[in-house]
């Protein structure tokens, strides 16, 4: 009996009973599953994530979220050869398994240690701090905190694992729950990813669920607190960002959409030129990896026409090492598209593009797969396309052949080829290969605002270079115009989409208390003892201590010269250092000032202080002379939970002053500090 794919719904399975649409093996066409999301209350949805799901996630920190993706991605990693083995079916090769499953878990570890390094221990996000007032009584700062609706996750048929977790992980670290919807087409491989997720019981009752099927009236329900976030066409994009809830109540809407990706051969890079080879292997491995249907994928490429000639002939010798096939098969480098539908639709724009273009390789309507038969499964040849006048055609600018489909295209000058990099309109991404500074330059000058990311391609980076196709975790996913104009990924910016910025105005007390972060103005705390005597849990934001003066003599200065080295002339020599704008005479290094806050400050016994670890935001603002007495206040500005449990994060707020009580320096010092049970 075929599977039906059921979906999980206000914490239970629900399986349809009608409206079943057949899914089928994009390798031999057999029907492999049914979906359905007939029967389910859209409304019942959105409100058990709203009521439930929230403030289950909210209850827990940045942190403690983190650890829960951190736990999925271990669990997942488990049970990948299942996610692999189902995987097959959609076309997808061992290759592109590497970048849709272990991407998917891979996205999940990195967020979950982007958080736990880069957020606090806390529930809402605090920014810097902006003094309002001239007496400092009155201070603003902006806080980040999650929305308190749902995030809606709708994603393409082409990464059903990495385009469902790459969502997912920025959503549930920011304290939002997920209701997500796969393409229908390959939703076997993430209901699987969703079983997983659910049979784990890592998240929250409410925090997760997950529709098979077609979205009904779902979008009716959401409000200003929501977010959909969707991956697909530019027709379903317009729809969502058009239709009258989404707009009426400002959902937050983000997409990814259709992008004419471009890849541009610098003007100075010459057969001989390793940058040739590069660039040849690039283009192939955009064109064929998930058999083209990459939303990063290389659609248009740019050469100097003087070579157009080698780079196609270089470009076609690549492409016949191609061994498209059944994606089990020893030797099979390229599987078929995710259907028959989606072929169709491929070589539909193929023809489009062939009335403009000529076609140099490949033959879109036929295809000899290894292993398979061409009538039953969905698989295509890769095609290459010329078009010798580029600046005339249209299609070629405009319409997306999601498959193995590539047009070269020649260019005359820099500003030749960045004017049809941007017929594009926008896009997700761009590989500029070439060897010289100035070409790397103007370009990146030229193109950065029409793209979301900019890859540039040497024989320095190749090596290690993650490539064209791979958006990171840590880097920007998403562009402008006909990309979308969404934003996903980007490091904690991800996370940042799923909550409100708010701007705060207080005082700094006030301030300091509802943010967890002293600053300055605020009360300090003088406690009984010296604030290294206190393990991390004692610890309190704005415990300060403020040290005795000591005055920095002549010798103070030329005994740190000899000991150090460093005799630079500020230091070291009365009339050279007079004759420099900043100094009246000779001053104290930054360093010695730095070292002598260290002698005042610590308390020396051992203790629960273990490590300093840095210094951040180091300024000197006032030169230090001889006869100067400096002075520090040292003072907790925050804690943060560590990733270690014997130990915590302490920030310190550290203010040199001299003796008319101006500030010469002031910086944070990094240091751990022991929890109690290791104190
Ligand atoms: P679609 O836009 O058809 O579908 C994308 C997602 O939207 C699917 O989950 C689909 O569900 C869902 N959907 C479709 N209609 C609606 C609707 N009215 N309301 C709510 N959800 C809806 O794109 P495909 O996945 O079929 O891909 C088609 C094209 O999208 C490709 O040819 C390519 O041009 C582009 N694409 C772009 C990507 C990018 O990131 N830039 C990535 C992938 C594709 P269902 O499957 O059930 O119809």
């Amino acid at each position: 009996m075929t599977p039906i794919l059921a979906s999980y719904a206000q914490d239970r399975w629900h399986k349809a009973v009608s409206s079943f649409e057949d899914i089928q093996s994009a390798v031999n066409g057999q029907i492999i599953a049914q979906a359905s999301s007939s029967g389910l209350d859209f409304g019942g949805l959105v409100q058990h994530a709203r009521s439930k799901g929230g403030p289950a996630l909210r209850k827990l920190n940045f942190h403690q979220r983190a650890d829960m993706i951190k736990k999925l991605a271990l669990y997942l990693t488990e049970r990948k050869q299942t996610l692999y083995d189902l995987s097959f079916n959609t076309g997808a090769t061992s290759r592109d398994n590497l970048f849709d499953i272990d991407g998917g878990i891979g996205t999940l570890f990195a967020y979950a240690s982007m958080a736990k390094k880069n957020l606090p221990d806390k529930y809402i996000l605090a920014e810097e701090v902006e003094t309002l007032s001239r007496n400092g009584t009155f201070m603003g700062t902006h806080i980040l905190s999650s929305l308190q609706g749902v995030a809606v996750h709708i994603n393409a048929y082409n990464f059903p694992c990495w385009g469902m977790l790459e969502k997912l992980a920025p959503a549930i670290i920011a304290g939002v729950p997920v209701i997500t919807k796969p393409a229908t087409v390959t939703s076997y491989v993430a209901h699987a990813v969703a079983q997983m997720i659910v049979d784990s019981g890592i998240f929250p009752p409410g925090a997760f669920q997950f529709i098979c099927g077609s979205t009904g009236d779902l979008l009716d329900h959401l409000e200003g607190q929501d977010v959909l976030s969707f991956t697909g066409s530019i027709t379903t994009s317009e729809k969502l960002r058009n239709h009258p809830i989404i707009s009426a109540n400002a959902v937050r809407f983000i997409a990814e959409r259709d992008s004419l990706n471009a890849a541009v051969l610098g003007p100075d890079i010459s057969p001989d030129m390793p940058e040739f080879d590069l660039f040849i292997r690039a283009v192939t491995q955009e064109m064929t990896v998930k058999a083209g249907q990459k939303c990063t994928a290389i659609r248009r490429i740019m050469v100097p026409e003087t070579i157009i000639a080698e780079v196609t002939t270089a470009l076609k010798a690549r492409l016949d090492r191609i061994v498209v096939g059944d994606p089990q098969h020893e030797g099979v480098t390229m599987g078929p598209l995710a259907g028959l539908a989606q072929r169709e639709d491929v070589r539909r724009h193929v023809a489009t593009l062939a009335q403009e273009s000529e076609i140099v390789f490949g033959d879109p309507q036929h295809c000899d797969p290894l292993g398979a038969s061409d009538q039953s499964g969905a698989f295509m040849s890769p095609v290459l396309l010329q078009n010798l006048n580029p600046h005339d055609a249209t299609s070629v600018h405009h319409t997306e052949a999601f498959g193995p489909v590539a047009t070269i295209m020649p260019y005359t000058s820099l500003a030749d080829a960045a004017s049809l990099v941007k017929r594009g309109e926008g896009s997700l991404v761009a590989t500029l290969c070439t060897y010289d500074d100035n070409v790397a330059a103007e370009l990146v000058a030229s193109l950065a605002s029409f793209h979301g990311r900019l890859h540039i391609l040497d024989r320095e980076c190749a090596k290690e270079s993650t490539g064209h196709g791979s958006p990171l975790p840590a880097l920007v996913h998403g562009g402008p115009g006909r990309a979308g104009g969404g934003e996903e990924l980007g490091g904690i910016r991800g996370i940042r989409h799923y909550m409100q910025r708010t701007a705060l105005q207080a005082s700094p007390t006030r301030l300091t208390r509802l943010t967890g972060r002293w600053t300055i103005g605020a009360q300090e705390a003088l406690r009984k003892e010296h604030p290294f005597r206190y393990n991390f849990a004692q610890l309190t934001v704005g415990d300060t201590i403020h040290t005795q003066p000591r005055t920095i003599t002549v010798q103070d200065i030329e005994h740190f010269a000899e000991f150090t080295g460093d005799t630079f002339y500020a230091h070291t020599d009365e009339k050279a250092a007079a004759a420099n704008p900043f100094f009246p005479g000779r001053v104290a290094h930054g360093y010695l000032l730095l070292s002598f806050a260290a002698g005042l400050f610590v308390d020396p016994a051992p203790g629960p202080l273990l490590a300093n670890y840095g210094l951040e935001s180091l300024r000197f603002l006032k030169p230090v002379s001889p006869g100067d007495a400096i002075q520090v206040r040292l003072t907790v500005k925050s804690k943060n939970a560590a990733r270690e449990p014997h130990y915590g994060e302490v920030r310190w707020d550290v203010e040199l002053f001299n003796q008319n009580k101006e500030t010469v320096a002031r910086y944070d010092l990094l240091t751990m500090s022991a929890q109690p049970a290791a104190a």
